[in-house]
């Protein structure tokens, strides 16, 4: 395992002080591993988890050549050329199983030369046959069957494995199992998968002027809110989660709940303590507990960050050390915390579509910084359009529960006029 100062030589033009996103997004992923650990659940229950190794077909998809469409099932080379034959209707076909030795709702027989089987969808193709004429297009006379021309050899024909073949991944290990994939896991006769184990998260608050929920305000007091919206994010992106409370801003209350994160957690979330005046205090106690980095980025909102790993008892965590601020905190998780964590579930697939959205209004932005306004994305006169969520102060929290997209203005973007178009990053996906 690289330590954090090996991964920050690779990375060029590395400055602290003043660090683009994607830089500590590199330095993040660099550092980062997923964490070991599988184990084996029946199919509902691994939905939302990720898979850890790649489920492979054991049998073909369709298991047999079958019907697409509800008709009559001939065979292509006795297809008419210019004008209408009829063919004789020997038996039917339904969808259903051919039992060794017992006829089940399959055709058995052999279809001969102007012979034609009445076949339902899904049912098995009759020998010989090959091509589905549908019931629309014949003329029935009792069991004689007129097939207009016009026919393609091979039509309303599903083949055996065309859907997914046999030995053949039908799905990658680090994919999360959505609703249709564990559908399709059932569809291959297989009950139970092995997904990574959920990744351990400790998160707690600090801060001398929090109080939690249930206790009356005092002057200078707020509540707490970062514990919470964490919890909410945490929990979505479907980790184990430990909440280890409010810790005042004493260095050893701080250091034991580290050291109780670094021993039981994959990796902590912390939220304050790393502004400007609050830092050099918690970067003396964090020298004692392993590497860890305190950046400014070049974002808003969210300019302070601590990032690195600390140990306790033998065992260690990845530490995300988020800003105070109640806006930043989830800006900040967002951007940076939740795609590492997915990494660390073994995710193989963390990134996030971005739109184009048309704004509605101007946009103050200084080049030099990405920013993360809080907006509201609407389909409007036939396109996407955006507005911002009113007062976008890093404090207030309004904005993040009344947005359903961010506007991300990139790194050397300047202001935005109004009727320009700009990045949208959707808030549905992203845990
Ligand atoms: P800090 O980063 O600790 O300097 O905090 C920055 C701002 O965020 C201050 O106004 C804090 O009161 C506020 N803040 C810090 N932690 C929390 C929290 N857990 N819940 C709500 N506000 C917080
Ligand atoms: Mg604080």
């Amino acid at each position: 395992m690289a330590t954090l100062k090996e991964v920050i030589s690779c990375v060029s033009d590395y400055d602290p002080d003043a660090l683009p996103v994607a830089k500590a997004n590199e330095v993040i992923r660099s550092f980062i591993v997923p964490a070991s650990g599988v184990e084996k659940l029946r199919v509902r229950a691994a939905l939302g988890r990720v898979l850890a190794k790649d489920v492979v077909s054991p049998i073909d998809v369709p298991s047999h050549d079958n019907s697409a469409m509800d008709g009559y099932a001939v065979r292509s080379d006795d297809l008419p050329r210019t004008e209408a034959i009829a063919f004789t209707e020997i038996g039917a076909a339904f969808a259903g199983k051919e039992f060794a030795g017992k006829v089940g709702r399959a055709f058995t027989g052999e279809v001969g030369r102007g012979e034609c089987v009445r076949v339902m969808t899904g049912a098995v193709m009759p020998r010989n046959t090959d091509t589905v004429v549908i019931q629309e297009a014949v003329n029935v006379d009792v069991k004689r069957i007129a097939i207009p021309p016009g026919q393609e050899p091979g039509q309303n024909r599903r083949l055996a494995g065309e859907d997914l073949q046999k030995g053949k991944p039908a799905l990658r290990a680090g994919r999360m199992l959505r609703p249709a994939d564990i559908g399709l896991i059932a569809s291959l006769g297989i009950g139970e998968v092995s997904v990574r184990r959920k990744l351990k998260v400790a998160f707690f608050s600090t801060g001398d002027e929090l109080v939690s929920v249930g206790t009356k305000l005092k002057a200078g007091e707020v509540y707490d809110s970062n514990r919470y919206t964490l919890w909410g994010m945490l929990t979505r992106l479907g980790c184990e989660v430990t909440d280890l409370g409010v810790v005042r801003d004493d260095p050893e209350k701080l250091e034991a709940a580290f050291r109780k994160a670094a021993a039981s957690a994959d990796a902590v979330v912390t939220s304050g303590g790393v502004s400007v005046g609050e830092a050099d205090f918690t970067k003396q106690m964090m020298a004692k507990l392993g590497e860890v980095v305190f950046w400014k980025i070049a974002m808003r909102p969210g300019r302070p960050m601590a990032f690195g790993r600390i140990r306790a008892r033998g065992k260690s965590a990845i530490l995300f050390g988020l800003p105070g601020n109640p806006v930043a905190v989830m800006v900040t998780f967002y951007h940076f915390v939740r795609g590492a964590l997915l990494t660390m579930m073994g995710r193989s697939d963390t990134d996030l579509p971005l739109l184009r959205a048309k704004a509605e209004t101007a946009m103050r932005k200084k080049p030099g910084r990405t920013e993360y306004q809080r907006g509201i994305l609407e389909w409007k006169n036939g396109e996407w359009s955006v507005h911002l969520t009113g007062a976008q102060g890093s404090g207030i929290l309004r904005s993040m529960s009344e947005a359903n997209c961010f506007v991300v203005l990139g790194h050397e973007q300047g202001a935005v006029r109004e009727g320009d178009y700009v990045d949208v990053m959707v808030m549905d996906g992203l845990v």
